[in-house]
């Protein structure tokens, strides 16, 4: 043995990781952009793969052929993991039934909550009249810009008369909910694989309370949430479900609003809390922290809507109706594109989660960025990033800066329709 063979060995070693890291990296983003562009969410230009493939320097030989979409959650493939986790992971694979059983009941619930509404009651007209006095006081006082209280209030009014006078509505919703509820399960648990994070579940985190509120709380516009409080050593969460988790783009009850709405909370729910109880810095609630915490979840819920679709045909994924959410769904597919190639390929569930806390998560992606050989303004962009005064155009400013970093400018583009929306949305939270 010469003296020179193990070092030969240790850069080709090196240069195959990195040649491995690069076709990860083309590999899942282009997946993850066909599948954006199958829901309807960009459209894709010619030779968009051959662009990428070429600034990535792998050699790119199905560019052309393999424009088949396929769905990221298989029935097969989930099978497959279901099988395995119920083996290897029995104790996170009993949280499902548990869910499964607490869920039915918290939607039983809901039903009554929403059916035993009054708004004409004095303490609720009161309340009403509280927020839209304060409202007017701020807008006076030069604090708030003129907003939409009122209009908010009625509404959220109509929308729950709505509820109130069909009573087939939540019903049918939940019976569809309760049978789908091992596909969202699973699904859920299948794209956030992430070995460390179902340990984390399995002993921290109780399955969700759902209730029901006539408004959102005052000078905050939300549709649904999900907070999470530490009790007994386990976080619990709880899901609220506004007036406008039901309503639809024409301002009507809409089953299909309702169920995008709620996998998506329930998906927040299952990422509940942070870690094991102590209180990692996630930073969530600020900008970029928000960005990829908002956008994966969204994501997560998008593909699981597509895969229940095969047992609702009327159901697909919502754009349009979920603000700026759907600039951020698109850019976090892209960064857990970026994400996967790192050494610790789930460290974005694990921030999610909380295991690791914001700036552990931003150096990981540094590493990733600086291994694919990305420009270093893909992770200063990052660093700098602020909505200032529109989230929508902030996120969108950032996603076209990464696609040109990409060398992707004017070869993923957003959807015209998508475009338009963003236009003219104004600033809905859930
Ligand atoms: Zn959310």
């Amino acid at each position: 043995m010469t003296e020179s063979e193990p070092k030969i060995r240790l850069v080709e070693s090196t240069e195959n990781t990195l040649e491995k890291k690069k076709k990860r990296f083309f590999s899942g983003l282009r997946n993850r952009l066909l599948a954006l562009a199958a829901a309807g969410f960009i459209t894709l230009g010619a030779g968009w793969g051959k662009d990428l493939s070429r600034q990535l320097e792998v050699e790119e030989k199905e560019a052309t052929t393999e424009l088949l979409l396929e769905n990221e959650i298989k029935e097969d493939a989930l099978v497959d993991f279901k099988d395995r986790i119920e083996r290897e992971e029995p104790e996170f694979a009993e949280l499902a039934e548990g869910y499964r059983k607490v869920i039915e009941a918290e939607l039983k619930d809901l039903e009554k909550e929403v059916i035993q509404q009054n708004i004409s009651s004095p303490t609720h007209q009161e309340q009403d009249g509280q927020a839209i006095l304060a409202e007017q006081q701020e807008y006076e006082s030069g604090v708030y810009r003129q907003g939409s209280v009122s209009q908010d209030i009625d509404n959220d009014h109509k929308l729950i008369a709505q509820l109130m006078s069909d009573s087939v509505f939540l019903k049918n919703n939940h019976t569809f909910l309760n049978t789908s509820f091992d596909d969202i399960f699973w699904g859920v648990a299948l794209l956030n694989d992430s070995r460390n994070s179902r340990n984390i579940a399995a002993k921290f985190i109780k399955p969700p309370t759902i209730v029901f509120s006539p408004h959102s709380q005052y000078g905050v516009r939300r549709r649904a949430d999900m907070t999470a409080s530490f009790v007994s050593n386990q976080w619990q969460p709880k899901i609220t479900l506004y007036p406008q988790a039901f309503m639809g783009p024409d301002k009507q009850i809409n089953s299909n609003t309702y169920i995008n709405f709620f996998i998506h909370e329930l998906s927040h729910a299952f990422l509940a809390g942070s870690g094991d109880g102590k209180r990692v810095d996630r930073k969530m609630g600020n900008d970029f922290a928000d960005v990829l915490d908002e956008g994966r979840v969204q994501g997560v819920t998008y593909k699981i809507v597509q895969y229940l679709n095969r047992n609702n045909p009327d159901l697909r994924p919502v754009y349009k109706e979920a603000d700026s959410y759907d600039n951020y769904l698109i850019i976090a597919e892209i960064m857990e594109s970026i994400a996967r190639t790192h050494m610790n390929s789930d460290f974005l569930v694990e921030w999610q989660l909380g295991l690791i806390d914001y700036r552990t998560m931003l150096e990981k992606f540094k590493t990733a960025i600086d291994d694919l050989g990305l420009s270093a303004n893909v992770y200063r962009s990052i660093v700098d990033f602020s909505f200032g005064e529109n989230n929508n155009k902030a996120s969108e400013k950032f996603l076209k800066d990464l696609l040109a970093e990409l060398k992707l400018a004017n070869k993923v583009n957003l959807s015209n329709d998508f475009i338009r929306s963003i236009l003219t949305k104004g600033d809905v939270r859930y």
